[in-house]
This record gives C-alpha cells, sequence and structure tokens, in this order.
C-alpha cells in the first residue's frame, strides 16, 4: 500500500452521483476513510477522485482549477464518471494524473494500492508524451460494498428525487447517440435482489425519501437474450416499494419493446407509475440511422398498452441527428400528435465519443451540420440555428398534443427558447471537443 496515502476525497460537481457514492464505498471498503462532497471547492487530500458526468465539465474553469490547485499541493486528480468515454479529451483539457475509464471499482481498487499503475485495469494516463492505456475489464461479480452516502443527501433533489441506484448494468440495444452498451456492453448483468434492498435501506436510513432506478432500460433486470424477466422485475420492484412506500420509486426508462402486462401491473402498482421510452423519431429512416431497433408500430402499442393499465406514457425525442431531413421532422411531429403522450423531452443529438453518432458527426460536412447552420424558416427572426428551430417548435407542439393541451404562455415560451439556446451551444462545445480530440484518431 502507498503509506503516503492518508487523506482520500471524492467528488463530483453540484451532485452526489451514484458513481462517486458507489466509489466512495470501495474507497472505505479498502481500509481508508474517504470524505464525498458535491461541493468540488472543498476537494483535497492526497488523492482525489472526482466523478464527471458532462463533457462540459472538461471546458469548466473550476474544475480546471481544481485539479490544478490538488496538484500543485502533492495530491492526485483522478478522474472518471461518463466522461471517461473519451479520455483523450480528459486527459487533455483538465490534465488529471489518471483517468479511470468506464466500469471503476477494479481499478479504484488497484490505485489505492499500487504505484504502478500500469497494472491496473480501466486507466488512461500520460507517459512520455503519450497517453497509456490499461486493459479494459468489466465487472463480471456486481457485488460492491454499500455507497458512501453522505448525511445531507436528504437535501439533494434530482427530478423529485434524491438519489438513483442502479439494479444491472448492459442493454442489448445499439442505439448511436448512447454510451450504455459501449461501456456495459451487450449482455445484463444484474445486481443480487437483496443488496439492492439493503442500498435503498441504507439509503432511507439517511434520508431519501424518493428514488429511482438507474440501469439503461428497468425491465431488463435480470433478463436473458432480450427476454424480460417479468418475475424478477416484479420482485425488484414490490422489494423497493416495501421500503420506500410505491409513490416513492420511479423506474421511469423502459424500452417500448421491452414491456409485458405483469411488468405494466408492478409499474402501476409498486411505482408512480409512469414510463418514458425513448421514442427519439417517428421517421422511420431516422430510427435506422440512430440503430433504434424499435419500429414506431412498436411505440404506438406500447402507448396503448400502457394506458390500458393506468400507467402514463412520456416519450423523449431527439432532433438535429444527422441525416434527419424535413420530411422526417414533420413525421415526428405527426406521431407526437397521435400519441398524445402525458410529456415529452426534447433533445439535441449530444455525440457522446465512442458512440456511432460521434463516428457520424466526426465524418459530416461541418457545412451540414444542424446544430451550426442557421434556421431560415418559421422562427428565423429568433435567430436559432436549425436544430435548435426544430427542438423550439418540438416543444411548443408538445404543449398542444397533451391529452390536455395547454396554452404556451411567455414565461414557458421563453423557457423554450432559453433551452433550445443552450442545448445548442453546449452541443457545438463538445463537437469542437470532438474534432479536436477523437475525430483525428
Ligand atoms: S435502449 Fe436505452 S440504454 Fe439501451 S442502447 Fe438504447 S438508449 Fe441506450
Amino acid at each position: 500500500m502507498k503509506n503516503r496515502i492518508s487523506n482520500v476525497m471524492v467528488g463530483a460537481p453540484g451532485l452526489y452521483t451514484y458513481g462517486a457514492m458507489r466509489i466512495g464505498g470501495i474507497i472505505r471498503d479498502a481500509g481508508f476513510h474517504p470524505h464525498i462532497t458535491r461541493d468540488i471547492s472543498q476537494l483535497h487530500g492526497d488523492q482525489v477522485f472526482m466523478s464527471l458526468y458532462s463533457t462540459l465539465h472538461l471546458l469548466d474553469p473550476a474544475i480546471k482549477e481544481v485539479v490544478k490547485r490538488i496538484q500543485q499541493k502533492g495530491g492526485e486528480c483522478i478522474i472518471g464518471g461518463p466522461v471517461s468515454s473519451g479520455p483523450e479529451m480528459v486527459l487533455g483539457e483538465l490534465h488529471p494524473d489518471l483517468v479511470v475509464c468506464g466500469e471503476g471499482e477494479e481499478a479504484v481498487r488497484c490505485i489505492l494500492h499500487r504505484a504502478d499503475r500500469v497494472d491496473c485495469p480501466n486507466c488512461a494516463y500520460i507517459e512520455d508524451g503519450r497517453i497509456i492505456k490499461t486493459e479494459q475489464k468489466r465487472n463480471q461479480d456486481l457485488s460492491f460494498p454499500l455507497p458512501l452516502i453522505p448525511d445531507d443527501i436528504g437535501a439533494q433533489d434530482i427530478r423529485g428525487a434524491q438519489t438513483y441506484i442502479e439494479t444491472h448494468r448492459g442493454c442489448f440495444g445499439r442505439c448511436g447517440f448512447c454510451q450504455v452498451p459501449r461501456v456495459f456492453g451487450r449482455r445484463i448483468r444484474s445486481r443480487e435482489l437483496d443488496e439492492i434492498l439493503k442500498e435503498v435501506r441504507a439509503f432511507q436510513k439517511k434520508g431519501v425519501r424518493r428514488l429511482a432506478l438507474i440501469g439503461g432500460t428497468g425491465s431488463l433486470y435480470r433478463s436473458k437474450d432480450g427476454e424480460v424477466n417479468s418475475d424478477a422485475f416484479i420482485s425488484l420492484l414490490e422489494g423497493i416499494s416495501s421500503i420506500m412506500g410505491p409513490r416513492n420509486v420511479s423506474c421511469p426508462d423502459i424500452r417500448a419493446d421491452c414491456l409485458t402486462d405483469e411488468v405494466l401491473e408492478a409499474v402501476r402498482a409498486y411505482t408512480i407509475g409512469w414510463i418514458f421510452f425513448g421514442i427519439e423519431s417517428g421517421s422511420e429512416k431516422m430510427l435506422g440511422l440512430m440503430q433504434k431497433g424499435i419500429p414506431v408500430d412498436t411505440v404506438r402499442d406500447a402507448v396503448e398498452q400502457c394506458r390500458q393499465h393506468g400507467v402514463k406514457p412520456a416519450g423523449s425525442f431527439i432532433t438535429g441527428y444527422p441525416g434527419e431531413e424535413e420530411e422526417d421532422f414533420q413525421a415526428t411531429k405527426d406521431l407526437m400528435e397521435e400519441l398524445s403522450l402525458d410529456d415529452v423531452f426534447i433533445s439535441l443529438a449530444e455525440p457522446i465519443p465512442s458512440t456511432p453518432l460521434a463516428d457520424l458527426v466526426c465524418e459530416q460536412d461541418p457545412a451540414s451540420d444542424l446544430v451550426s447552420i442557421p434556421h431560415q424558416g418559421e422562427y428565423s427572426g429568433l435567430h436559432l440555428t436549425e436544430a435548435e428551430a426544430r427542438a423550439f417548435d418540438l416543444m411548443l407542439h408538445a404543449d398542444i398534443c397533451r391529452p390536455v393541451p395547454r396554452m404556451t404562455q411567455d414565461v414557458r415560451y421563453q423557457a423554450y427558447l432559453h433551452d433550445v439556446r443552450k442545448q445548442g451551444s453546449d452541443i457545438r462545445k463538445v463537437t469542437r471537443l470532438l474534432r479536436t480530440y477523437y475525430c483525428r484518431q
């Protein structure tokens, strides 16, 4: 063991992420006394593990400053989390000592105990000006110590929940914009139910009143070869709900082709009763380009099935994907109108490194990038780009397509405008980073 290590900290900007708490638990289990914070200005110590969940964190001057300060005081800064899909970008922008790529548990155990990182899996670092990447591994056994849960977790609010918990890893899907199958693989690895319930009790004891399930797509818990295991999913929701109460559990993300009547009954009985489908587009051509693997008719059936079981269907849509033409966009609007969803989430396509979408963005002519070219149609007076204008139009359209249509008042209109401009600006920054570090490889 490296004897000099006495002070270890874990943090994530603004949130106690599940990943940071998980890594904190691994460090505590290894015999250290880590502190966890969501105020990154508090981070200091011999070894500091920072979990970053947005590519924009790589451009954040406050985060750059924290990394520099830790190193100037003789500490070592290790960065992991979703940004690790692009280790070149992390190393190039933030200059940490080490990046933990993908699943971090084994890597962190190793880093704590070895001076030579070449022996630690899932690491990336710079040596003699070159980026060294060690062997990439995934945990076969998802048994972990309890997360390091901070005393003030009850004050956290992530869309109404205080925390997310993990039930399984992986997704058999291939969606081109998603990093889940690339990071966790396409085979589902599930946690033991008793360990999940023990964790739920621990979170509740620390003040968590409401929690949500992560894991790509909820009903794949204990599934095999894409076949939903309804019994396992029911036991999972029933167990969590018996601790938290059904109105305090949500299982938002379920693939439209991973539903059974039993799954829907469990969602109705043991959760807040909503499902968010990743619908993405109403155009079969775009669904093909996105490698979504879920035809529009399957979405129609899933929405209908939800309503029959008293579950509220919601959906997310992506616009601005390379190749989206006016008629594809119109097909999305038409589908939105037909489905009349209870809630809708609109986003611009974000190219995350290691995904097929990132490769498409690298290959496309910047002059045809919908996120950058000026919009010249109905909203030209608002000075939006084409993707921003489409997202804005979808947001307005969603309001009138609800089961009970709502007027878009000025405040909401302005909020939508602000949202699409911010998304556009963020994605242009991410794309610039991608072109600097990723497209050249
Ligand atoms: S279904 Fe969801 S988790 Fe699976 S690849 Fe598609 S977007 Fe990712």
